[in-house]
């Protein structure tokens, strides 16, 4: 089944709103004649809808970095799935390492997150990975696996178009260490097999993303991997020169 690619920035904590709309501006003119793969961005809650409003009739998406997993109430600060689709979200990035070391987020929690996207009617980029302790401790797919049943719980069979798989080994996200495109495929294979035990046939279409230092001098090699599907990619998706490099470097599955 032809998947098309998606890779999408996580902007993170980074950019004002001047410099979040000078950024996608760049990418909208560099981008503009990209036709066989999905872009996204993800720049912070307050300047998503600014955002978005400049990326219409584009073919650059915008999405929310994290979510609370309610949809409205007494929880202070928090923003939820519907607001972000009513500010002009397309999907939600939920469970990225940051989150769940930083912020304690458990597998339940992102459970209850990836059902609050779906119900919203967005997209779920859920992101897996282990950290560096579990890789050496040949830990990977029980880590990998464990992360996965939870966000396969949470994913009726009908909503299975509406899921994205980040796969982003901890230890290679932001530290400039890059898993070699042979261990990303491996986990990603693993994945995709996970994928085909709940949603069988279905498991073919969904996206699975590498994640963790993509640049441009190494995301055609990543992204040539049979299951490998796109890239989440933060560093270099703040500037619009390596992040149209990147875009430019996925190639649709055939
Ligand atoms: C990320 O934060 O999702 C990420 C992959 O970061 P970086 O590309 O900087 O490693």
């Amino acid at each position: 089944m032809a998947r098309i690619p998606l890779v999408v920035g996580n902007w993170k904590l980074q950019k004002t709103l001047s410099e979040s709309l000078a950024l996608v501006t760049d990418l909208k003119n560099q981008l503009a004649s990209v036709r066989d793969v999905e872009i996204g961005v993800a720049p912070v809650a307050t300047a998503l809808h600014p955002v978005a409003r400049r990326l219409e009739d584009s073919n650059i998406a915008v999405y929310g970095q994290n979510c609370h997993h309610e949809e409205r109430g007494a929880f202070t600060g928090e923003v939820s799935a519907s607001l972000f689709a009513d500010a002009g979200a397309t999907g939600v990035i939920v469970g990225h390492s940051e989150r769940r070391t930083l912020f304690g987020e458990t597998d339940e929690g992102v459970a209850r997150k990836v059902r609050a996207v779906m119900a919203a009617g967005l997209r779920v980029i859920a992101c897996v990975g282990e950290s560096e302790a579990e890789r050496d401790g040949g830990q990977t797919e029980a880590r990998v696996s464990a992360q996965m049943k939870a966000i396969l719980g949470a994913v009726e069979p009908a909503q299975v178009v509406s899921l994205v798989i980040a796969y982003e080994p901890v230890w290679a996200i932001g530290t400039g260490r890059t898993a070699t495109p042979a261990q990303a495929q491996e986990v990603h294979a693993f994945i995709r097999a996970m994928l085909r035990d709940r949603f069988a046939a279905a498991a073919e279409g969904v996206r699975i993303q590498y994640g963790g230092s993509v640049k441009p001098d190494n995301a055609a090699d990543l992204m040539r991997q049979p299951d490998i599907d796109g890239a989440l990619v933060g560093g270099a998706s703040l500037k619009a020169d390596d992040f149209s490099a990147i875009v430019k470097a996925a190639r649709p599955r055939t």
